[in-house]
């Protein structure tokens, strides 16, 4: 049996069927699910899923919405890049394509956030297009099964496996094969401890043959992280606190944030631009928030204020969350965590 026939197979009789976004199938619902789980795992995306095609069930319901409602129902998923992306890509294809998802490789790529490998996953689960996939999964499974060697993040190993992962794909049941693909990296050639005696290609997999299982795909090449610091100010009034909307590109780019400066002696001066009279500082315990590429060290710093906050007028870039009743706005990762324990030190 072929390949392509053997995992078909496997899939017929084991591969996952019931999770949400394989029901009532549209190409929408299929860019959705894939956007979410570039990142994130299965049973994680299940709820966030769930809440998001609750409120935006189609793409012109996407595409209408505000960027800081979209960005709050991906508060906690990471990443927030896709979520613009997605919204972004939502309101193109209400533009230029009048609603319809596009249906040839080359347009759906042009879309912000839209790979080869979303796009081909998109129009093989959902328009049943004979494409193939290249994702985390299917970069495990391909490097152990054919034996390559080297990091799938180079671009001559990702090549290769690109061109294997074509030659591979069947012309017809691309949308199982596509699906059976994820599902075997997901559930038998697992990252740690891959369940080979389950495996539909054992028989000739040269990572099993081999005993090389984990040392393949081959690893990223380590590096250290460097440290940096910050110091988040959290200027309080009874229950509300103020946040920034920080700049639509960057770090947290358009989420809800704190202001930030260097050093314990910045502190008075940014007190003073912000008016926020005379208050009390109440250091809280340091923490730390890790980037792919560097550690940040937060020191939060509680600023009591004695009395009622100036007026905001016309400022558009600041606001008084009320912890008791949240404002449905996306936030900053370390923003969401102080909130969560902040209860505990007022
Ligand atoms: S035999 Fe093991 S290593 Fe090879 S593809 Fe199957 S699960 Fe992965």
């Amino acid at each position: 049996m072929s390949f392509s026939d053997r995992i078909l197979a496997w899939f017929d009789q084991h591969g996952r069927k019931n999770l949400p976004w394989q029901q009532d199938i549209t190409p929408y619902r299929v860019w959705v699910s894939e956007i979410m789980l570039q990142q994130t795992q299965v049973k994680t995306v299940i709820p966030y899923y769930a809440r998001f095609m609750a409120s935006f069930p189609d793409v012109h319901a996407l595409a209408d919405a505000p960027e800081d409602e979209v960005l709050h129902h991906w508060t906690g998923l990471g990443y927030y890049a896709r979520a613009r992306n997605l919204h972004k890509a939502a309101k193109m294809i209400v533009a230029e394509y009048n609603g319809a998802f596009p249906r040839t490789l080359s347009e759906v790529m042009t879309l912000p956030g839209i790979g080869r490998s979303t796009a081909g996953a998109v129009l093989s689960i959902a328009c049943n297009q004979s494409h193939s996939i290249l994702d985390g999964n299917v970069k495990r499974v391909l490097a152990r099964y054919l034996g390559i060697e080297g990091w799938p993040g180079v671009k001559a190993v990702e090549n290769v496996l690109w061109e294997h992962a074509d030659a591979l794909t069947p012309t017809s049941r691309t949308h199982h094969y596509t699906q059976a693909m994820m599902d075997m990296g997901a559930t038998v050639c697992t990252r740690s401890k891959p369940a080979c005696d389950r495996c539909p290609v054992q028989v000739d997999c040269i990572a099993y043959a081999s005993g090389r299982q984990a040392e393949l795909p081959g690893k990223k090449p380590k590096k250290i992280l460097p440290e940096k610091s910050t110091i988040m100010m959290i200027p309080m009034w009874q229950q509300q606190a103020l946040l920034y909307k920080r700049p639509p590109s960057g770090l947290w780019g358009g989420l809800w944030g704190f202001y930030e400066v260097d050093t314990p002696e910045q502190i008075p001066d940014k007190i003073e631009r912000l008016k926020l009279g005379t208050v009390s500082q109440q250091p809280l315990p340091v923490f730390r928030h890790t980037f792919s590429h560097y550690h940040l060290d937060i020191q939060p710093v509680i600023l009591h204020l004695s009395q009622p906050p100036q007026s905001m007028a016309g400022e558009q870039v600041q606001m008084w969350y009320d912890l008791t009743q949240p404002a449905n706005v996306g936030l900053a990762a370390p923003t969401k965590k102080l909130f969560a324990t902040i209860g505990k030190h007022l």
